[in-house]
């Protein structure tokens, strides 16, 4: 396909943002892609050039970016870098750069552009600075300005079409599935068990839904992991699993999905799927000793250790270990950390998603040689309330945030990407009146006031909805953020920053600075409540009212495992309002 046939597309992306819209536009496009440009093309329009989990980035600042447009326009850096300040995007300063110029293109395809930014992205080491930018600026010379505007955008970052992973898996569902609920949910499993989206496509492309069966799980690619639903008591959690459930402690650190092959390096994804496996050294070490039978791919839950005494330290300590690069050796022996693990996704060369959990949790139990950093989650298999109570209070007293409890039945196999009942989790805080808490997206920042005068003061906050792929407002918090917390907003906020609307976030509020849902972040609150303005869950409880958590506070932790489309639902919300009405009249009609 030719670079101008895509751009073309992306124009019109651009200017819809209603999904159905968009889905056409994606099913035009997927069918006149070869098998080869498919994954390319998939990639590409989500602003990537793999799987989000190989983590290639592009890594060009804006002041990189510009000395390539001011080569290939021939104009002198400020003059490009004060045009794409006044526009506040150089991909449209380019744009308009190069119709002055009336350069028309030279005839680029999709494959080649690919290649170009490909190179780009893996220039590394001394001088690969210039190479980008001289790259970059060949790329450009040979571009319309159209083209042009694409290019720069996409090594900025900045492409941002509105092109999610669930739109693309209903465009697949068409172009490959006559658009059934049968074929969206194969298509989903398919890239649930690979996280790869270009993988998908091009096995449906070559056989339709039977091309599906080519893609297993494999070690190196990670799976989206299985989630839990939520339940108010112990009662309820037992009654959901018909009176017997197996109970396990519900550590307070990091997910961790450790990929284990035969022989070669061990990698560990998180909870959205990043490599982590550079900041945990030790962990790389221990696995491969811990674990007989390889490859395997299990699961587990990362805390921190005291190793003197061999309590677990507080999510704040293990959370000092993320995103670390240097020191490395020194953080290991200030943090030291265990991995409990809870499940096992693949042995040897079997599956072991579709075992229920007492298959594989015995499988797990026999392949695994604990060490002081790999052990198995704490478990208790229980059938009444009282024991239930017994297990959950000692968890508590061992340093864990409650229990999560899990289905014995035949059904409870693992469900990559899925939430529901299969597991729930219990955790102190909702013993304590609270109601959960909820972790949200940012989609706009307001102006502080007095004290907080030239700072951010506030900021709003959106629930993720799946079935609409979009953001809704349930809260503007301003309470919980220290000075500190405080003073690094702006910075943390900036590179998000936009002037309109983003392309999927709802709301009845105008922020004083919209921002493009990136950040999640943790947030409490009293109660939920029906609101005209707030949109979250809209319409789903009363017609024309959404709902917005009361009294909301930051809790200080920043959910940099959870990217935007792993923050709360919207559905999640109405469970929690349901289960807060119930616990309300069960309270209000309880006897004294
Ligand atoms: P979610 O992952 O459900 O979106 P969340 O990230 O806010 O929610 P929690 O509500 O605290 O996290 O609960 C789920 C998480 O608990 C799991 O993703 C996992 O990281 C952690 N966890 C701790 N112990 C266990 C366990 N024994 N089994 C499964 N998960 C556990």
């Amino acid at each position: 396909m030719r670079f101008t046939e895509l751009v073309e597309v992306y124009g019109k992306l651009e200017a819809t943002t209603k999904r159905l819209e968009m889905r056409a536009l994606l099913v035009g496009l997927i069918e006149r892609l070869s098998i080869d440009e498919l994954p390319e093309v998939l990639y590409l329009s989500q602003g990537l050039l793999r799987p989000e989990y190989e983590g290639i980035e592009l890594g060009m600042a804006d002041s990189l970016a510009a000395k390539s447009v001011a080569l290939a326009t021939g104009l002198p850096d400020p003059e490009v870098l004060a045009e794409a300040r006044s526009s506040g995007d150089l991909g449209t300063t380019v744009e308009r750069l190069l119709e002055n110029r009336s350069s028309a293109g030279a005839g680029l395809t999709v494959a080649g552009v690919y290649q170009v930014l490909t190179k780009i992205a893996r220039a590394s080491g001394e001088g690969s600075q210039e190479t980008k930018v001289q790259v970059l600026a060949e790329l450009l010379h040979r571009c319309s300005p159209t083209e042009a505007k694409y290019a720069v955008r996409f090594v900025l970052g900045k492409l941002r079409l509105g092109v999610r992973e669930m739109t693309i898996l209903d465009a697949l569902a068409v172009a490959f599935g006559g658009g059934t609920k049968e074929a969206r949910a194969q298509i989903e499993a398919a890239f649930n068990v690979s996280s790869d989206l270009g993988l998908v496509a091009q096995a449906l492309a070559r056989s339709a839904l039977e091309g599906l069966g080519e893609i297993h799980l494999t070690v190196g690619r990670p799976v989206r992991p299985m989630l839990a639903e939520r339940s108010p008591d112990l009662a309820d959690v037992l009654k959901r699993m018909e009176g017997r459930a197996a109970l396990e402690y519900k550590y307070d650190g990091l997910r961790v999905q450790a990929h284990v092959p035969q022989d070669g390096p061990v990698k560990l994804f998180s909870r959205r799927l990043e490599d982590i496996s550079a900041q945990f050294p030790e962990l790389l070490v221990d696995l491969p000793k811990a674990i007989a039978r390889r490859p395997a791919i299990v699961e587990g839950e990362c805390v921190s250790i005291d190793p003197e005494t061999d309590e677990i330290r507080p999510f704040q300590e293990i959370s000092r270990r993320r995103g670390r690069k240097y020191d490395l050796e020194r953080m290991q022996q200030e943090i030291p950390v265990c991995l409990f693990l809870f499940d096992l996704l693949l042995e040897g060369d079997r599956s072991q998603i579709d075992e229920p959990l007492p298959e594989r949790r015995a499988h797990l139990a026999k392949l695994v040689r604990p060490t002081d950093r790999i052990r198995l989650a704490v478990q208790k298999v229980v059938e009444n309330v009282d024991d239930a109570q017994a297990f959950f209070d000692q968890s508590i007293a061992d340093g864990c945030e409650g229990v999560m409890a899990k289905s014995l039945d035949p059904g409870g196999t693992y469900h990559p990407g899925g939430r529901g009942f299969w597991w729930i989790k219990y955790k102190r805080e909702y013993t304590q009146g609270l109601a959960d808490s909820v972790d949200g997206v940012v989609v706009g920042a307001f102006h502080g006031k007095g004290r907080r005068g030239g700072k951010y003061g506030a900021l709003l906050m959106a629930v993720y909805n799946p079935d609409q792929d979009r953001y809704e407002s349930f809260c503007k918090v301003g309470s919980g953020f220290d000075d500190a917390a405080l003073d690094a907003l702006p910075k943390r906020l900036k590179p998000f920053e936009v002037d309109d609307r983003p392309e999927g976030v709802l709301t009845e509020l105008t922020p004083d600075r919209w921002i493009t849902p990136t950040l999640v972040l943790e947030v409490r609150g009293a109660e939920l409540s029906l609101s005209p303005i707030h949109r979250a869950a809209v319409d789903l409880i009363r017609p024309g009212a959404g709902l917005a958590l009361r009294f909301p506070r930051f809790t200080g932790r920043y959910r940099e495992d959870k990217g935007p489309t792993d923050a709360t639902t919207s559905q999640e919300l109405v469970a929690l309002y349901r289960s807060q009405v119930r616990q309300s009249s069960a309270t209000t009609s309880a006897p004294e």
